[in-house]
């Protein structure tokens, strides 16, 4: 897999373009994201949204006007704050239509995408449909899980009990072998360089 990134917007938030030989899955479109995804992703075969945060959704609406044949996935909880500018921000929502909803219910759903496997693994707290996305074995960890660091729990709409319960199933995720991690904001990392973390995080939550 080759893998394109790029900031975008004063939060700085990463969309991501994973690139298999099947096509280009494109990941959380945010501000100003749809231009770079249309001259950088040859043939796109799914946007996938990690959660509903107008930072990784801002673009998304725009996306699927250029782009109407490839489906647009978000997870289910989520999907209010794609199809409405639930913080009054100005955003352009999405049409119900345009979204695939996945639903995980605080565990994972795997599904295809031109023979690609796609995991959804629902971790709420941070937002009620946080999600990793798993593409090919490699994480986009969103919000969720940062290089060093674990996503707000304070916003509304989210929620620390959850959020508690979701890192303690994150540590305990099983994998045969290490798996990259690519966050929302900053810099990769890996299943297995974050797990061993996660005992101070639900310690302090
Ligand atoms: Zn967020």
């Amino acid at each position: 897999m080759q893998i394109k990134v790029q900031a975008f917007g004063n939060t700085q938030t990463n969309c991501y373009i994973a690139s298999l030989e099947q096509g280009d899955f494109i990941v959380d479109p945010g501000v100003g994201a749809c231009t770079w995804v249309l001259e950088n992703a040859q043939k796109p075969l799914a946007i996938c949204i990690t959660h509903g945060h107008y930072d990784h959704i801002w673009d998304a609406h725009a996306l699927k006007k250029a782009l109407p044949h490839v489906p647009l996935y978000a997870p289910k909880e989520d999907v209010f704050m794609l199809t409405s500018d639930c913080f009054s921000l100005g955003l352009t929502p999405c049409l119900p239509e345009e979204i695939c909803p996945v639903e995980c219910q605080r565990a994972h759903t795997t599904f295809e995408v031109a023979n690609v496997p796609v995991t959804y693994w629902h971790f709420p707290g941070h937002t009620p449909g946080c999600c990793m996305v798993e593409i090919a074995d490699v994480f986009f960890s969103g919000d969720f899980i940062f290089h060093r660091s674990i996503g707000r729990y304070d916003f509304p709409y989210s929620n620390p009990v959850d959020m508690k319960d979701s890192l303690r199933r994150f540590e305990n995720l099983k994998s045969p072998y290490d798996k990259p991690l690519y966050p929302g904001h900053g810099q990769p990392t890996s299943l297995q360089e974050e797990q061993p973390r996660m005992k101070a995080w639900i310690a302090h939550l």
